[in-house]
């Protein structure tokens, strides 16, 4: 681990560079590192030292590299340091989507999405260290919407921020929302396994449908069917069995046939462009207690005794549109 203090002022002055590609959006970001760094920097002193103890043990350690994450020493404005192939990238996700500029597809409306989703289809509940997870075997799938060959469920999981007014990875007319739902779907008719499919970089191996969150008064009863699991995962690599029944059309928007879509990436390393981006006009909702259960989540395995903190944000800043187009399912 090459952390200490000089390091910490070589990710500012490249990654916030990049400023002037996404309108402000690292601004918001660099307000919450700069909280959070207040939060890690006492564990990450203590870490460093006894880095760089084991490091005078064991010299060979030194080319350990650093994993990404979302705090000020690996976050998203470090990823392209810590892996260089990710600046060759252009079609990067996630995206500010203006409504005003995105084109209406009139092909879209005229072949709707059709859902497969077994009532079944997640069986288990995992703390990835980043994000919690729910996979699931089984055949559930879709096709239609702007792709004709048919994706299967892989898995979704979540983004979310330090607060209440930050969290969603899109951003709609300049508004960010507290959460995003992520759905993904892999290609199952031109690819064998996941794996070849996440790293095609032809934009069709996966469909991600990203459900925007706002917040609302009542608890979300299907998402409360997930949080209640959560003592069972509080840290990276916990997992527990989804017993109950959720239905993954519970978790999606009601409207299903009014949405943006777009050709990007997954937005977190290694950050692959082979996504078909599908946005939902409409939102679901959450609590804000729900909200804060999602915070509580560590980002650690139990036996790293010198950090337990939580997985406080996890979203990546909008990446520049690259004169893609983002088409729109509705007039
Ligand atoms: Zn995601």
């Amino acid at each position: 681990m090459k952390t200490g203090i000089n390091d910490n002022n070589d990710v500012k002055q490249n990654g916030y560079d990049d400023k002037r590609h996404f309108n402000g959006e690292n601004e918001f970001h660099q307000q919450n590192y700069d909280q959070l760094k207040q939060k890690t920097n006492n564990s990450n002193e203590q870490e460093n030292k006894e880095q760089e103890q084991k490091h005078e043990r064991t010299p060979e350690r030194k080319s350990h590299k650093l994993e990404w994450g979302y705090s000020i020493l690996n976050g998203p404005t470090t990823w392209s340091k810590l892996y260089p192939e990710l600046k060759a990238k252009r079609f990067q996700s996630p995206i500010q989507i203006n409504t005003d500029q995105t084109t209406f597809d009139t092909e879209l409306k005229n072949q709707p999405f059709v859902f497969k989703y077994d009532d079944d289809c997640c069986q288990t509940l995992e703390n990835t260290g980043h994000s919690f997870q729910v996979s699931g075997k089984g055949n559930s799938c879709i096709t239609g919407g702007p792709v004709k060959d048919e994706y299967r469920f892989l898995q979704f999981h979540m983004h979310w921020g330090a607060n209440d007014l930050e969290g969603s990875e899109h951003v709609v007319n300049g508004s960010r929302y507290p959460a995003e739902l992520h759905i993904v779907n892999w290609n199952t008719t031109k690819y064998s396994v996941p794996k070849d499919a996440a790293g095609s970089e032809n934009f069709d191996g996966l469909m991600v449908l990203g459900v925007l969150v706002k917040i609302s008064f009542n608890d979300n009863p299907d998402m409360e069917k997930l949080l209640k699991l959560f003592s069972k995962i509080p840290y990276k690599g916990d997992k527990t069995n989804i017993d109950s029944t959720l239905s993954m059309n519970s978790l999606l928007p009601k409207d299903i046939s009014s949405y943006y879509t777009y050709n990007g990436s997954l937005t977190v390393p290694m950050c692959d462009e082979s996504v078909k981006w599908i946005v939902f006009k409409e939102k679901i909702f959450m609590s804000r207690r729900q909200l804060d259960q999602l915070r509580r989540l560590k980002h650690c395995c139990k036996s790293d005794a010198h950090d337990h903190s939580n997985i406080y944000l996890n979203y990546r800043p909008v990446m520049p549109l690259n004169n893609r187009t983002v088409y729109r399912s509705f007039p």
